[in-house]
């Protein structure tokens, strides 16, 4: 049945612009009523405690900010732990509301309709694990088909000036609406959803300034893609990127969405813009007037844009009108090249000149504005006869975008040229793409998603992953070759006559409004707790686990002689290079153990390079005088230390676990043993995710030193009882003592808050929050 799913309750997501206007005041006036940024105004009217604020000022960069979010979307693969943990706390409810989406475990094969059945009796018992458990605390459920989490945050959750958290790293995405919404792991979740107040660094903000409009084939997602070549994956780290100036005003919310989604692409703490009248289209558009009212009004306030004045961080500036259309990868989402250049780029790669598949749609790019320029450009070819000519995958996002889709007949012209509709979830974009016909095999596919590591897709290292806008990825798919430039290039019709493909036009929102689809897909808007209810975990579960919480390094019962200090602790490996959360906890066919630690952690670091060696997934398991060295896999040397009860730390390179908020990425090393983590530097949301999970991650203050260190050496921390006994400038070092007996001490950094020590000293965040709510 196609009719309207119930009422939105707008009072329920209007943010409470009076109450966080009346906390702005304070701060202001607090901070000498300096001009603010957007992303400033938001951060300081969600301070728990605004008169804080006056004991230290704020520093960006420096001061930790205790925030209180309004809202935590979480997605099916990391709402496991994140309820786990949430459980584990002992609270009847959660203090803000919250919502579950089941997007990640829907494995793409055939299409829609029976990749989703499939999909379902697969993952029943984690289905009805989360559905049970969003029943028993009163989370709005949004059933597997309903839709991926970030465009369902932004057709029915966000809005301007809002500040949300979301277990997964493209929450931003919903910053196309004018708020904070920050990509967390299931642990600082959990502190939103107990009303603990969650803490950030206040993060330096980076002015995105944009003159001119698009025009021809460029998207708002070449913005991103060419930012993405400027800044690199590491530029935005620590940093909000705001963007301002007339060239916010000309794009759609949608676009401005598919902007902020991939901010998490150059480790960017989020992306904002300032309230436009496209946002308040979209808002009406998907049945929010009141949200939108609410929103002028705190808009003719000040609230929702940057003061005059106000200083950024840095200042990029981007002509759009200059900007060309840019297809970024492999492997990393910040190797840029424009259109133009890219046929000469990969054929001085040597690689073959041919596509293997083009994927469009995903949370990034299947907005109504991206499908109906899409299909545009399928109309042109389809008068012309012509078909793609490789696989052509689309994901929509929602139910309201399918259904909205299919009755505009976007769907059935995408068919007619070749498209398989796949279900309305992530499918290949989290590598659940059923492709038998590339393994091992060298070979290019074009996407329009966000994120292009290895084996991202389809499990293969060798598919080379590129990044491109949907009508980039759609009209190469016609073509079937790297070289081709739409722009500029003509295909070869049947007739031999050539056909060239017209700038294809959109439309940002439908004219005859969205058709929300099928009802069943909706929840219950602001549903009541249900305490009674049991939550579902069957005995002898191998997706499902209850957490056991972690034993205190300092505890009587963790046996460490070493009081405040860490225990001595093994080195394990000394990991080469790149290493992201994907290396340190896989996904594709590992997705299904989110939700059991013991088994998810059998893939610990299974793609990472030893530095000693150069080999992947080999450590070595040394005696201290190396007479009985023996080699495994990472996670089996890992498990030969839990089992001998050996605490243990890990040497890593520059930007470790940067890509998404994976918080297994630090409870996997943690369960088998690590206490310590030593890096040339640390990507932001991985290194939080450390501390909460109770690793302590220290800096090389000479990242020399990151070679000086190997597997088998033990090594002492020295300053960390200091720091735990409240000497807020104490310093850490850590006494290294190799496998051959020489001994040496090594600087460190840390960036250890006050609250943060806590949880250290407790074990981890949970049993710290745990312990407050108990007493
Ligand atoms: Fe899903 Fe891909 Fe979006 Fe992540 S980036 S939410 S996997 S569609």
């Amino acid at each position: 049945a196609t009719h309207a799913p119930p009422d939105k309750d707008c009072a329920s997501i209007t943010p409470p612009y009076a109450r966080l206007l009346e906390k702005l005041a304070v701060v202001r006036k607090i901070l000498g009523g300096r001009p603010l940024t957007l992303a400033e105004k938001i951060l300081y009217s969600h301070i728990a405690d605004p008169e804080s604020v006056a004991r230290g000022g704020i520093k960006r960069g420096e001061t930790y900010l205790q925030l209180h979010p309004e809202r935590v979307a979480m997605q099916d693969a990391s709402a496991q732990m994140a309820l786990l943990q949430f459980m584990s706390a002992g609270m009847a409810r959660c203090a803000v509301p919250a919502s579950i989406h089941c997007d990640h475990l829907i494995q793409a094969v055939d299409g829609a309709e029976s990749d989703l059945e499939r999909s379902i009796v697969t993952n029943k018992e984690v289905f009805d694990f989360l559905e049970s458990a969003a029943r028993k605390y009163g989370i709005e459920f949004w059933k597997p088909g309903s839709g991926i989490i970030h465009q369902i945050v932004l057709e029915n959750y966000a809005a301007p000036g809002m500040l949300m958290l979301g277990t997964d790293s493209h929450t931003p995405n919903a910053g196309g609406l004018g708020m904070l919404a920050i990509g967390v792991g299931g642990a600082d979740a959990v502190d939103a959803l107990t009303g603990t107040p969650w803490e950030l660094k206040a993060p330096q903000i980076v002015g995105v300034h944009l003159t001119g409009e698009l025009n021809g084939w460029a998207t708002p997602k070449d913005v991103i893609l060419h930012l993405a070549g400027k800044l690199t994956v590491r530029g935005g780290t620590g940093r909000i990127l705001e963007y301002f100036g007339p060239g916010v005003f000309n794009q759609s919310c949608t676009g401005l969405a598919t902007i902020a989604n991939m901010g998490a692409e150059v480790g960017a703490t989020t992306s904002t813009f300032p309230y436009t009248p496209s946002m308040r289209g979209y808002l009406q558009a998907t049945r929010r007037g009141p949200v939108a009212r609410a929103a002028d009004e705190a808009a003719a306030k000040g609230f929702l844009a940057a003061d005059e004045g106000a200083v950024y961080d840095e200042v990029i500036e981007i002509n759009l009108s200059e900007l060309e259309p840019t297809i970024n990868g492999p492997f990393t989402p910040d190797l840029a090249t424009p259109l133009s250049k890219f046929g000469t780029f990969a054929k001085e790669q040597g690689w073959k000149d041919e596509l293997s598949a083009a994927l469009i749609g995903s949370c990034t790019n299947s907005s109504y504005e991206d499908m109906t320029r899409v299909a545009d450009l399928a109309r042109q070819a389809k008068a012309a006869g012509l078909t793609t000519k490789v696989p052509f995958l689309c994901t929509p996002g929602s139910e309201q975008i399918r259904a909205t889709m299919e009755r505009d007949r976007v769907t059935e012209v995408l068919q007619d040229v070749g498209a398989t509709v796949l279900a309305n979830a992530c499918g290949p974009c989290i590598g659940q793409w059923k492709r038998d016909d590339k393994k091992g095999e060298e070979n290019a596919i074009l996407t329009s998603f966000n994120r292009n590591f290895k084996s991202r897709n389809d499990g293969n290292s060798q598919t080379m992953n590129f990044l491109a806008s949907p009508t980039v990825v759609t009209a190469m798919a016609f073509s079937g070759k790297l070289s081709f430039n739409p722009m500029t290039d003509s295909l070869t019709l049947p007739n031999g006559a050539p056909f060239k493909f017209t700038p294809p036009v959109g439309q940002d929102l439908p004219s005859a409004g969205f058709t929300p689809g099928r009802e069943a897909f909706y929840p219950e808007p602001v549903p009541e707790p249900q305490p009674d209810t049991q939550v579902v975990i069957k005995p002898g579960s191998q997706r499902l686990e209850l957490l056991e919480p972690f034993t205190s390094h300092f505890s009587e019962g963790s046996g460490n002689p070493r009081g405040l200090e860490l225990p001595s602790l093994k080195v394990l490996m000394r990991v080469r290079g790149k290493c992201t959360t994907d290396h340190i906890s896989a996904a594709g066919p590992w997705l299904k153990y989110k939700g059991h630690l013991t088994n998810i952690s059998e893939n610990l670091l299974i793609t990472a390079i030893n530095d000693e060696g150069g080999e992947v997934n080999v450590a070595f398991d040394h005696d201290r005088d190396a007479s009985q060295s023996e080699t495994d896999t990472i996670p089996g040397v890992a498990k030969r230390f839990k089992a001998r009860s050996q605490p243990w730390a890990l040497i890593v390179d520059e930007n470790y676990g940067e890509g998404s908020a994976r918080e297994h990425a630090a409870l996997q090393p943690r369960f088998y043993g690590c206490a310590l983590i030593v890096a040339r530097s640390f990507a932001r949301i991985h290194e939080t995710n450390l501390k909460k999970q109770g690793i302590l991650p220290l800096w090389f203050a000479d990242k020399n030193d990151y070679s000086r260190i190997g597997a088998g050496d033990v090594v002492e921390t020295i300053g960390l009882a200091d720091l735990l006994n409240g000497a807020p400038d104490a310093s850490i070092k850590l006494r290294v003592i190799k496998r051959n007996g020489d001994v040496f001490e090594i600087p460190t950094r840390h960036t250890m808050s006050s609250d943060q020590l806590k949880w250290l000293r407790a074990g981890s965040a949970l049993n710290y929050i745990r312990s407050q709510i108990q007493q």
